[in-house]
């Protein structure tokens, strides 16, 4: 099955259980714009390279298109499709007004000089044209992007389209830097969120937090920050690992510690205190908490009997197999799905954007309240799909429930023109 039919399957299930309108159903099968380009960029060396880049709006009923920037070298058209619905679905489930969409390009940005990062992103940025804009397409960072290549994408569309009004045309993308019109917050934003879910979760079971164990995989941008904000809480790290290797230690790890470690080494392997373990190693670890926070199906059925947790928050999108949920359901193990668990990216980044259009910059303390109230009333519409539809352990249905019920009420109010 393709990614894009495992992301279908997930929300059609919650379609067929609320019995969706079917004409809803079949505006949702399919992403609205699918937009390929392939543009030339210079290297280093004075040759010209063509790239190929992607940007999928899944849906708009809500508000504009709004999700991340991926660059990779395994990018392609099926996981963009699958990446851009599920946003679409995670902006309705948190009820913000921003709709689905995702981007890519094929490319190791691990091999690639800063210079040549720039270029490519202001073509590719240039290719898409006014396929992007602060009222219709607002791209963000993922995996392979950060702050830096948002803050090129913003400069290349205002240099490229505005007239007058440059300065609200910031809002293009968000995930900038703080002096380009960033938010505070938004570095930490995916994790924090996630870390808020784990917060209602262990409510709900009594369970301490301060006495957690964890394990993350992936420890880029969301995996770090969640490690760090749960050792803040009092949590021990028990293992985390990255594309080039896992290490383990059952008296805890310093996240600081690690990520000064990977910075310099890349490879975890040889962090002080730690042992290096087989990347398949890392499922089977005792522990209360699994953070994966890498790629797409990780969990699979290979794995997922392994799995000896109380809960999976998912910071990653999609890492979970249908196969694996089934496994994971059966052995009563919580996931917090994805697209509520990394939500807090996106709530954030729909703070910047609003900071941005209104010309404010909010305190830490105020971000981090408004994400705290979005991401748990999302939480709590969750739990209370979960037993109104009686799903058992199945959260992940829950969710797509929440927000297909607002995306049908406002299909309803509007209906489809002419
Ligand atoms: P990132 O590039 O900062 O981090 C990804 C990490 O995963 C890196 O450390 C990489 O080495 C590691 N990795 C790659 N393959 C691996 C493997 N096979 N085993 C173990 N580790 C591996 O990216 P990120 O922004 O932290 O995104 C991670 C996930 O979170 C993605 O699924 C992304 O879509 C999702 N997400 C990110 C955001 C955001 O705001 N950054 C928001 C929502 C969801």
């Amino acid at each position: 099955m393709s990614l894009y039919e495992i992301a279908q399957n997930q929300w059609k299930r919650a379609a067929e259980l609320m019995d969706l309108e079917s004409w809803i159903t079949t505006i949702l099968s399919e992403p609205k714009n699918e937009i390929r380009v392939n543009f030339p960029a210079l290297m280093d060396d004075d040759h010209y390279r063509l790239f190929r880049g992607y940007r999928v709006q899944h849906n708009n009923i809500l508000g504009p298109y709004k999700g991340g920037i991926r660059y990779h070298p395994l990018v392609d058209i099926d996981e963009v499709k699958a990446l851009a619905s599920w946003m679409a679905f995670k902006c309705a489930l948190v009820n913000i007004p921003l709709g689905g969409a995702k981007g890519g390009v094929e490319i190791n940005p691990k091999e690639h000089s800063d210079t040549e990062l720039m270029r490519v992103t202001r073509r590719f940025t240039h290719a898409l044209g006014e396929n992007i804009g602060p009222d219709y397409d607002i791209p963000a960072p993922d995996v392979g992007t950060n702050a830096q290549t948002m803050v090129w994408m913003m400069d290349t569309h205002i240099n490229s389209t505005a007239a007058h009004d440059r300065f609200a045309m910031r809002g293009v993308v968000t995930g900038k830097t703080l002096t380009t019109g960033g938010s505070l917050g938004r570095d930490k934003a995916t994790a924090q969120g996630a870390v808020y879910t784990l917060e209602s979760w262990a409510e709900s079971k009594k369970f301490d937090l301060s006495k957690a164990t964890f394990v993350v995989q992936g420890f880029g941008n969301a995996g770090s920050w969640a490690a760090k904000l749960l050792c803040e809480k009092g949590a021990k790290l028990l293992a985390a690992s990255n594309s080039r290797g896992s290490v383990y230690n059952d008296k805890g790890m310093d996240p600081d510690a690690l990520l000064a470690y990977i910075a310099e080494h890349k490879d975890p392997a040889g962090f002080p205190g730690a042992e290096s373990i087989p990347d398949k190693q890392l499922w089977q670890i005792k522990a209360d908490i699994l953070i994966p926070a890498a790629f797409e199906s990780q969990i699979d059925e290979n794995n997922a009997g392994d799995i000896d947790v109380k809960v999976i928050a998912e910071a990653a999108n999609g890492p979970t197999s249908p196969e694996a949920d089934d496994i994971l359901r059966e052995k009563g193990i919580r996931v917090i799905p994805d697209i509520l668990c990394n939500s807090g990216g996106v709530i954030v980044s729909y703070f910047e954007w609003v900071q941005n259009r209104k010309y404010e910059a909010w305190e830490l303390e105020e971000v981090d309240r408004k994400l705290h109230r979005l991401i748990t009333v999302a939480y709590d519409a969750t739990e209370d799909a979960r037993q109104r539809y009686d799903l058992g352990e199945d959260t992940r249905t829950a969710a797509y429930l929440v927000a297909l019920e607002r995306i049908q009420h406002a299909y309803r109010e509007r209906g489809i023109f002419p």
